[in-house]
């Protein structure tokens, strides 16, 4: 399919696989030029050269590990100064399956540098650009165990808790400025993750597993509602709405010059 109007190019972390390669399809097919980022090069180039014949859109690929600081330099670098870039998609993320105390603590901090820290630099590097431009969206892939962190591992758990809150606050200092932000909350996404994580996605119900063209699919309809955060398998937008209006009624009391009555702190006069 060919889409004659351009909406810009989208930069797409973690594109060589997963659910990447599919947003990379699914915005070249929108309209969208491309930049594709994640190491393996190879796998980039497939998809650059199938999607510019499907698309005949403009397809750029950047080999990058951004787990390398280097590495995450460049790609800010060019974040900063290509003035087509009006939507970045932070996807790249590994996962861990195995409990804290038998996980590998320099592979829990190679998780942390790539689910939070490039996601961070890269999003610091886009945002005032988009700010100036009044214009621009975040996409930040999080997961289901952002607000589940007991399933899975516990350090992926407070990465993707990250992604979350740090999106939410995204929104709350961009949107006035024309920048939108979207988190997305996949729950079991049928992809290399699994593999990765050393979890085979087989060993999990097929009843609980999404295709990664139905994720994106899902993830792209809520970018086009408007949401903040997109969780695809929630049959029920009314459930989000009430976890989010129970954190909200807490706000008020969450800072305060006493201690609440129930811990018996004795306060000064
Ligand atoms: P995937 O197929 O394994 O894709 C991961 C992507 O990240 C690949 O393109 C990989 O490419 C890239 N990547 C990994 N390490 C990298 C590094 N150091 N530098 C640059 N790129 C790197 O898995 P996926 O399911 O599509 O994962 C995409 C996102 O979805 C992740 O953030 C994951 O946490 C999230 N998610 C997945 C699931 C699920 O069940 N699959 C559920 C919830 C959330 P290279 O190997 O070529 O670098």
């Amino acid at each position: 399919m060919n889409v004659t109007t351009h909406k810009g190019t989208a930069l797409v972390t973690g594109a060589s696989s997963g659910i990447g390669a599919v947003y990379a399809d699914r915005l070249a097919r929108r309209g969208y030029g491309l930049i594709l980022v994640a190491r393996n090069r190879e796998r980039l180039d497939q998809l650059a050269s199938r999607l510019t014949d499907a698309t005949r859109r403009s397809i750029e690929v950047v080999a990058a590990d951004l787990c390398s600081k280097a590495d995450v330099r460049r790609v800010e670098e060019v974040l900063r100064t290509d003035s087509s870039i009006t939507m970045l998609v932070n996807n790249a993320g590994v996962g861990g399956a195995g409990p804290l105390l038998v996980s590998d603590p320099d592979k829990m901090e190679a998780m942390i540098d790539l689910n939070v820290t490039a996601l961070t630099r890269l999003t610091y590097a886009i945002a005032s650009k988009f700010v100036e431009r009044g214009t621009g969206t975040i996409v930040n892939i999080a997961s289901m165990v952002a607000v589940a962190p007991e399933v899975l591992n516990g350090v992926y758990g407070g990465t993707k808790a990250f992604v979350l809150a740090f999106t939410q606050s995204l929104h709350h200092e961009l949107l006035d400025k024309g920048v939108r932000a979207q988190a997305v909350l996949p729950g079991a996404t049928r992809t290399d993750f699994w593999d990765v994580a050393g979890h085979p996605v087989e060993n999990l119900p097929e009843s609980i597993v999404m295709s990664a063209d139905d994720l994106v699919d899902a993830a792209l309809a809520g970018l086009d509602q408007g949401e903040l955060a997109t969780v695809p398998s929630l049959p029920d937008v009314a459930d989000w709405n009430a976890f989010e209006s129970a954190r909200a009624a807490l706000r008020p009391n969450l800072s305060s010059s006493k201690p609440a009555a129930r811990y018996g702190v004795r306060t000064a006069a």
